[in-house]
């Protein structure tokens, strides 16, 4: 398969318009952004193992049931992927309290939610990604009754098969995001799914082992993406 056009450049990856019909490269970067783009840095050897890591979770997910976009692994830094039509909204998961949940209702972190919550957010770097109730995501025609409907029982049928996989090998799934598109009128789970994007909190010491050490400038960065890819793959 070759890459034939740069489609898009987000701030963590590169999709590629490829010569077979359908699908897409996705290379991940080393670039490492928070707060909408204010902090940037390169950190090397990010890309290669949140390919790594998101290959993992994606196959994990494939095997059991949920319809994604992963295809394969193809290179340190590159997977197949199927080429969605993405819709405009992060779908966030929570199962304990982190992040801008607690900065906005000022609440306790580390609190937990069972059953877990789900966030709807508008994917719109210029209003902050501001964040939707399910009537804003169907009244701004974001998307159908139908796809939220379904996109939510994915969202949570995803945190259960992580939640448990994560479990057995001492990490905390705090939360996560996910993004969805449509191939051919059908929902699939797209995007990654990596340190990035979800926090994962050690089960037994509560050290953070995902992008919140870049966010809150911890150091040890690629020593916890390392380790989460160490336990994912065990
Ligand atoms: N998240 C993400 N991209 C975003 C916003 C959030 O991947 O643009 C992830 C984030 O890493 C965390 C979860 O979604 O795992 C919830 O993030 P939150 O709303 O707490 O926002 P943040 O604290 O990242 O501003």
């Amino acid at each position: 398969m070759k890459k034939t056009k740069r489609l898009y450049e987000g701030k963590a990856k590169i999709l590629w318009e490829t010569d077979s019909p359908g699908r897409m490269i996705q290379e991940f970067k080393d670039d490492a952004t928070a707060f909408n783009g204010v902090k940037h840095e390169i950190i090397s050897g990010k890309g290669v193992l949140n390919n790594q890591i998101s290959s993992h979770f994606f196959t994990l997910l494939n095997e059991a049931g949920v319809t994604t976009h992963f295809v394969e692994k193809i290179s340190e830094r590159e997977m197949v992927v199927d080429r969605l039509e993405m819709l405009p909204i992060e779908v966030v998961v929570r199962n304990v309290a982190a992040g801008s949940m607690v900065k906005r209702l000022g609440i306790e972190a580390g609190r937990r939610f069972d059953p877990p919550i789900v966030e709807y957010y508008l994917k719109d770097d210029d209003l902050n990604d501001p964040i939707l109730s399910e009537e804003h995501v169907t009244a701004l025609g974001l998307t159908t009754h139908e796809f939220l409907a379904e996109m939510k029982t994915a969202a949570l049928k995803v945190n259960s098969i992580l939640t448990g996989f994560l479990e057995e090998r001492g990490i905390r799934l705090v939360d996560f995001k996910l993004e969805f598109g449509l191939k051919d009128g059908r929902l699939v789970l797209g995007d990654e799914i990596s340190p990035d994007t979800c926090r994962f909190h050690d089960a037994t010491s509560g050290r953070i082992m995902d992008k919140d050490r870049f966010r809150q400038d911890l150091g040890g960065f690629i020593e916890a993406y390392n380790e989460v890819l160490d336990r994912v793959s065990s």
